[in-house]
């Protein structure tokens, strides 16, 4: 799942004014250097289009050294594209495991089963590491409980609501091969598929 955070950041500036100072060099290269890594992070995620995400994970039974591999890299590649959230299914592996920050703390989720505890739902932005800039508002359950085990095979049990439970909620639906332009309403989602479709003729 993508940072909303851009989006607050460009309009905290918008209201800055005493803040219009130009950069130093050592900034503005360490901004490229941000830049260059986000992009390829994104170049080795799957884009929408890709057959893959639209495939169902099958359950993880081996916790090996190799699981632990992937979910070390797919870390640094969501951390690369700036993203809160980043599903096995994104990067070509058909496997129920997914990589997120949950409350500033980054973890590894594998074989999740989510809960909804009440029946408050919210709706709310939501972006994805695999449909580029576009942005559409999602509905879902406002808390849950999540059963899962790490990427040692202990057991995880978490109750978690508003962002964290929005994040592993988009991440579930990765393992089942669903995507946002799926969850969102009939009008959005027309105008998503519009921006996308020059994409794929593109690509
Ligand atoms: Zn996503």
């Amino acid at each position: 799942m993508a940072h909303d955070h851009d989006h607050d950041h460009e309009h905290d500036h918008a209201d800055e004014h005493d803040d219009e100072r130009e950069l130093t060099d050592a900034e503005a290269r360490a901004e490229a250097e941000r830049l260059v890594r986000r992009d390829v992070a994104l170049a080795q995620i799957r884009q929408y289009g890709d057959p893959v995400l639209r495939m169902r994970g099958a359950e993880v039974e081996a916790f090996d050294d190799e699981l632990r591999r992937v979910t070390e890299r797919m870390n640094g590649l969501m951390h690369d594209a700036e993203g809160v959230g980043l599903a096995a299914t994104q990067v070509g592996i058909l496997r129920r495991f997914f990589v997120c920050t949950l409350a500033g703390e980054d973890r590894v989720i594998v074989n999740p089963v989510v809960t909804p505890t009440g029946d408050d739902t919210e709706v709310d932005q939501e972006g994805c590491l695999s449909l580029g800039p576009i942005r559409l508002p999602v509905e879902r359950a406002s808390r849950l409980r999540l059963e899962a085990q790490d990427e040692h095979g202990e057991p995880v049990s978490l109750e978690l609501e508003g962002a964290d439970a929005r994040v592993v909620q988009h991440e579930l639906d990765h393992l089942d091969g669903v995507l946002i332009i799926d969850r969102t309403d009939p009008d959005a989602r027309r105008e998503a598929l519009g921006q996308l479709r020059p994409r794929l003729v593109l690509a």
